[in-house]
């Protein structure tokens, strides 16, 4: 755990849960602090050449297996050992009850789609589209649940699309995450780092964190604590 977990406040949850049920077009902008209690860790929190590596396929040509002990380590193994969180649940519950528009995640870990939202922006790619680097056939998550994944097909190596796309920027995802925010009456922020912020100044912007950061400035109201808390009191306040 990097963070230390601290209570909610009652009064700051009735507060969301007045907005959410008032507001018309919700989105919410999500980033590392929302998978840390899957335990994938915050990259920033990794040594620098650590994620380095795990964001280069020369790594993964030179040394495929330290590559993918790597990568099993952070994003892999907990993806499929933990899966999505409580805070990921909710935004699904949500979606399915008509309260929640779209996610922009700047997320790869595909945690999203897994809890069950369809609306999904990943702005940074995920890993539910991984490459052959030999035959360029593309494969879905599943792929990466082997110890050293190759391509079914031609025995190729397989780049995990993130890392195939060198941390790149998905522009159709992007583009789709701004024309969410301009149709947003509310954004809610849960663990985001601020790498998306396109958030228009009308909309009523809600910002769940354990710790201050950038999105502090923009929000309406701050709710300092976990994301699991915070949204699990959500959903079971709203009946979900
Ligand atoms: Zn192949």
């Amino acid at each position: 755990m990097l963070f230390k977990r601290t209570q909610p406040n009652t009064a700051e949850i009735h507060e969301l849960t007045d907005l959410i049920q008032h507001a018309h077009h919700i989105y919410a902008i999500t980033g590392a602090g929302i998978s840390t209690n899957a335990g994938i860790p915050d990259l920033q929190h990794l040594a620098g050449r650590t994620s380095m590596s795990l964001s280069s396929e020369s790594s993964l040509e030179a040394d495929p297996q330290a590559f993918y002990q790597g990568f099993h380590n952070i994003f892999i193994d907990p993806i499929f050992n933990n899966g999505p969180t409580i805070a990921h649940q909710a935004l699904a519950k949500l979606e399915a009850a008509d309260k929640l528009s779209g996610v922009v995640t700047t997320n790869v870990d595909y945690l999203h789609e897994l809890a069950g939202n369809k609306k999904v922006a990943d702005i940074w790619y995920s890993l539910n589209v991984n490459y052959c680097i030999k035959c360029g056939r593309t494969y879905d998550i599943r792929v990466l649940n082997q110890a050293q994944p190759v391509c079914p097909v031609c025995g190729g190596l397989i780049s995990p699309g993130p890392v195939y796309h060198h941390i790149g920027i998905d522009r159709f995802a992007y583009e789709q995450a701004n024309r969410w925010m301009q149709d947003a009456d509310l954004v809610i922020t849960i663990g985001s780092n601020g790498y998306y912020s396109n958030v228009k100044p009308s909309a009523t912007v809600v910002n769940i964190n354990n710790a201050r950061n950038d999105f502090d400035q923009l929000a309406d109201l701050r709710i300092r604590g976990d994301a699991d808390q915070v949204m699990g009191a959500v959903v079971k306040q709203l009946d979900l």
